[in-house]
């Protein structure tokens, strides 16, 4: 286990008993699913490993398996909950490439329509939101027990 230094997001929030607050959906054995606070997109969600790494070679082939299952479930219950035309996912590797949260890997699956904008514009740029995340959380919470 890597250590887990203080004020994590990706470390903390799993490591407490309150899912619903922290607005995580779902849990496997080594990742789990947590929604965006500053989504991209309505539905933005991550798929975070337990471990704290920041590089993607150092992931174990559990822990790889396990991170493309969770994205497979992710679009599944995006679809059920949003019908999206389409889907951004992948992983900004570095702050230099975009991460937010550079020492613990993390893949975002950004469910995308045709009606909103470019992605450059709108990775840059929190959008308003037509639904609250609450509501979100709670559509999608159900689709992926379902699983
Ligand atoms: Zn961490």
């Amino acid at each position: 286990m890597s250590e887990q230094p203080k004020g994590c997001i990706f470390c903390v929030k799993p490591s407490e008993d309150t899912d619903k607050d922290n607005y995580i959906l779902h849990r496997s054995k080594h990742a789990f699913v947590i929604m965006n606070i500053f989504p991209y997109n309505n539905g933005h969600l991550m798929v975070v490993p337990y471990r704290h790494l920041s590089d993607f070679e150092m992931l174990n082939t559990e822990e790889k398996a396990e991170i493309m299952d969770l994205i497979s479930l992710s679009i599944k219950a995006l679809k059920k909950a949003f019908n999206p035309e389409g889907f951004n996912v992948g992983m900004n590797i570095g702050r230099i490439a975009g991460a937010g949260i550079a020492d613990h890997l993390h893949a975002h699956v950004v469910p995308r329509w045709g009606a909103d904008t470019n992605y450059m514009p709108v990775i840059a740029d929190t959008k308003v939101l037509s639904e609250a995340l609450e509501d979100t959380y709670i559509r999608l919470k159900d689709l992926f027990k379902e699983q």
